[in-house]
């Protein structure tokens, strides 16, 4: 169904079964299982699709390795059988990275490793061979029986070298392991979003339409014609990421506050002796600060990442000055000898995380 044809709808019949607030991948996700089912369903996008979060990420189809730390093993097991499907289903999007670590010293991140397990701790801290072999070792294990990536690889500081002669030359070691990457995040989306619509063609979605409270309850604000529509919704899914809480208090929902989302910036740098430097892998490195930031060569150019910023407005997150020198400042402690200015950034995006509110 087309833009005039939606609202025209709504305006002779507001009600709706489902009301999806949020045109982010997982919006487009609820939308999509929904519709399939049958299930009356209108998805609703304040903006472009897929502008948020949804655009901004650091572009990897991973299965979670940090997340091993935590204990959470079923979690990584289902991100990786997802990484995996995704790379069979999509992969014009999709395709394996080989990602390697930079390794410092031998013993680093035993205790703090043990005490984020058995969850006392959370604060990120620098983490040695032991412990990163120990992951990865755990990381192929989970990986899907029938793998579609090679399985880890360590090497020594001067096989390390030879591959990456530019790398720090304090390391010690480096570890090697697969994950995958995505192109164009926003394409995916929007492509499950034509593909629905396509199965189902009586399935509606709006861009360009806030939802809102106004006199007499829900309301879509057309952000292209500036007029109002009703909608009258028997259960509402707030997919609005970043946004969460404030779409509730948009909406007269009264719920707890949720979200602790932050800010995280890219750049996009345009840097040939960088890019070569890669050698094709991304580099998942931990900064001097024990923050885990990444690089790797993107559509010829190199994308590096990322910050990590507390907000609560999603809509006035920028990515800053002292962003950008933080992350600069982290290539040059990962490539000392390559020199990366400003005038190399053709490109910067933030995004927010939407995290669940924490006390730490
Ligand atoms: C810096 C960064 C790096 C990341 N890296 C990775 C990564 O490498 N791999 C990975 O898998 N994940 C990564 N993520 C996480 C991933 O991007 C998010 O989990 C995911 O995109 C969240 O999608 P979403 O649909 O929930 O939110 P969003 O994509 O933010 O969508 C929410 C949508 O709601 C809309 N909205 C808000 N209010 C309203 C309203 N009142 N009415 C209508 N619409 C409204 C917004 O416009 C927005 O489009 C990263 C995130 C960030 C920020």
């Amino acid at each position: 169904m087309n833009r005039i044809q939606t609202i025209a709808g709504l305006r002779e019949n507001p009600d709706v079964d489902v009301l999806v607030i949020g045109g982010g991948i997982n919006g487009i996700s609820v939308f999509r299982e929904l519709a399939l089912q049958g299930v009356d369903v209108l998805l609703a996008e304040k903006g472009d699709y897929c502008s948020g979060a949804s655009a901004a990420l650091s572009r990897m189809v991973h299965g979670g390795l940090r997340y091993l730390e935590n204990g959470e093993f079923k979690l990584v097991r289902e991100s990786l059988l997802e990484r995996d499907r995704l790379l069979k289903n999509a992969p014009h999007y999709v395709a394996p990275l080989p990602t390697t670590v930079p390794i410092f010293d031998l013993f680093s991140g035993m205790a703090n490793g043990a005490f984020r397990f058995l969850g006392l701790s959370r604060r990120p801290g620098r983490r040695g061979a032991l412990i990163i072999k120990t992951g990865l070792a755990m990381y192929d294990f989970f990986t899907p029986a029938r793998r579609i990536v090679p399985t880890h690889k360590f090497r020594s500081r001067a096989e390390t070298l030879k591959v990456w002669p530019a790398i720090n030359p304090a390391i010690r070691n480096s570890a090697t392991y697969y994950d995958a990457w995505v192109s164009h995040p926003e394409r995916l989306g929007t492509e499950m979003l034509r593909d629905t619509m396509k199965e189902k063609p009586s399935a509606r979605a709006l861009n360009y339409a806030r939802v809102s409270l106004g006199d007499a309850g829900l309301v879509l604000n057309d952000g292209l014609s500036g007029e109002t529509v009703a909608v009258k919704p028997r259960l509402v899914v707030n997919a609005t990421g970043g946004w969460i809480d404030l779409t509730n208090s948009e909406i007269g929902a009264v719920a707890p506050k949720l979200m602790g989302g932050t800010k995280g910036s890219h750049l996009i740098v345009d840097n040939r002796e960088l890019h070569d430097a890669l050698d094709g892998h991304m580099i998942y490195y931990e900064n001097e600060d024990g923050r885990i930031c990444i690089l790797f060569p993107y559509l010829g150019n190199v994308l590096v990442g990322s910050t990590d910023i507390r907000v609560d407005d999603p809509d006035q997150a920028r990515c800053v000055d002292d962003e950008r020198q933080y992350i600069l400042q982290s290539l040059s402690f990962v490539f000392p000898g390559i020199e990366i200015t400003d005038a190399d950034i053709v490109f910067q995006f933030t995004g927010v995380r939407p995290l669940p509110i924490s006390q730490d």
